[in-house]
Parts: C-alpha cells; structure tokens; sequence
C-alpha cells in the first residue's frame, strides 16, 4: 500500500548552523509522532547534507538531495554525481524540480538520464513536474503533465517504480502563497494516477505515492491530503519552519 510522505525541500536556504538547529528541532518533533503510514523526508543543500544525515540518523526522518548530474563520474565542474549521494548513505534524490527546469535548463530528456542513473544507483527517485499559469489558463495542464511525465519516466520497466515518487507541483502555486485548490490537486492527481495505470497496470498505479506541492501550509495541508489520490506534499517555504513543517505532518495522521 502507498505511504504519506511530507518531504522538505529545503533549497538553497539554511547555513550550516540553521540546518542544524533545524533538524534538531525537527527530530524532536518527529519523535513524539507515531508514523504508522507517514515517511518523512528533508532534502537540505549538498554541503549540509552529511551533518543533518548524522543528526537525523536516529530518528525518522530521511535525508535526500535536491539534485544531481547524470554522468557517473568526470570533468563536470560543481557538480555531484549519483554515487557520491550514495557514498554518504542517501537513499532518495529530487529530480525535475520547476526550478531546476526553469533556471538550469533542465529539460524532459535531461531528467530522463538523471532518473535512469538514480535508479541504476539505488536511488529513490522524487519526480516533479507542473504546469505553469499560461498552460492552466489555456486549458493546456494535462497535456503538459502527461507530456512531462511520459518524456521523463515512461522509458522505465515496471519493476523500476517501486523507487519512485511523484510530485505534482503546479508552478504558479510554488512559493507563491497561491495553492490549487483540493479538487484541482484531485482532478490532477487521478489523471496522473490514470496515465500510470494505462502504461504499467493497476498495481504499479495503486502503489506509486503523488505528492502535492505548491504554497503547502499548516492551514491547509489537511484538507489538500484528504483527497483520495493525494499521497502528502512536496513542501518549500514551511518546510524551513520545525513547527509547521511538523504541523504539516500532523495532518497526514
Ligand atoms: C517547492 O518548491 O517544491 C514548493 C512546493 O515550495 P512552496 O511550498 O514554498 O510553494
């Protein structure tokens, strides 16, 4: 059966000393919850990722990175590849994220690779993709998702989804304060749910966990997660906030 996951998608926020506190303060609350059907997941930068892993490694929350190359080694400068995550024992990477698509460049037969080279390496995948406001208000979102997902993941076996996570992150929602509403996040999630069936069958479908993300907060977390077809939320802004980030969790309980 699929799980709830919250993850926390941290960015390029928090020094050293902010991702400690944290993941402390995060932890702490972590550890009075009881997760029967709920993984929690941060995501923090590539150079803070070894210390909040040690801080976090008692508890329940997982580490993941927000990013990573797809070659597996070489003359690729400032970047970090699949093995490296792995050497420092992660087990989930973020791929496809609106921001990575839009100021780097990151197209669909890019993310292609990169989840093809996660996945080779025991990487747990967390896939995102979104429409922007021109797509929605010209009717186009579904096209454009189905398109994101069928170019970025459909080359994969059946056997390969058991790593991977999807999040549907409408791009005029992300940091923006605007959310979809619960029945645009269900509407959204079914059809995605339904592309799965279609290409890999019922099992593959009913198992793969989709994520909303997209202005998450605690006031609303619940209700968006209440939908049948919404498997938790990838979270931005809140996630940098112990308490509501926890709060956000709380409603996945
Ligand atoms: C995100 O960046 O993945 C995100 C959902 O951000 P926010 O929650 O701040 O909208």
């Amino acid at each position: 059966m699929r799980k709830y996951i919250v993850a926390g998608n941290w960015k390029m926020n928090n020094d050293i000393n902010e991702s400690k506190a944290l993941i402390n303060e995060l932890v702490a609350a972590v550890n009075s919850k009881t997760l029967t059907n709920t993984r929690v997941v941060v995501a923090p930068t590539f150079v803070n990722l070894v210390n909040v892993q040690e801080l976090a490694k008692d508890s329940a929350v997982e580490v993941a990175a927000q990013n990573m190359h797809q070659a597996k080694s070489g003359a690729f400068t400032g970047e970090i590849s699949a093995e490296m995550l792995t050497s420092i024992g992660l087990k989930s990477v973020i791929l496809g994220h609106s921001e990575r698509r839009e100021y780097f460049g990151e197209t669909d037969a890019l993310l292609a690779e990169k989840v093809t080279t996660a996945l080779a390496n025991n990487l747990e995948v967390i896939f995102c993709f979104g429409e922007v406001l021109e797509d929605r208000k010209s009717e186009n979102h579904f096209k454009v998702v189905a398109s994101q997902i069928k170019n970025g993941i459909f080359h994969l076996d059946a056997s390969a989804w058991s790593n991977i996570v999807l999040a549907y992150e409408p791009v005029w929602a992300i940091g923006t304060g605007e959310t979809a509403s619960p029945e645009q996040a269900q509407d959204m999630h079914a059809f995605i749910r339904g592309l799965v069936k279609e290409q890999y069958g019922n099992d593959v479908a009913e198992n793969v966990s989709i994520l909303y993300g997209g202005s998450v907060k605690p006031a609303n977390a619940k209700e968006i997660f209440s939908k049948n077809d919404v498997d938790g939320g990838l979270i931005g802004g809140a996630a940098l906030n112990a308490s509501d980030f926890s709060a956000i969790i709380d409603a996945t309980l």
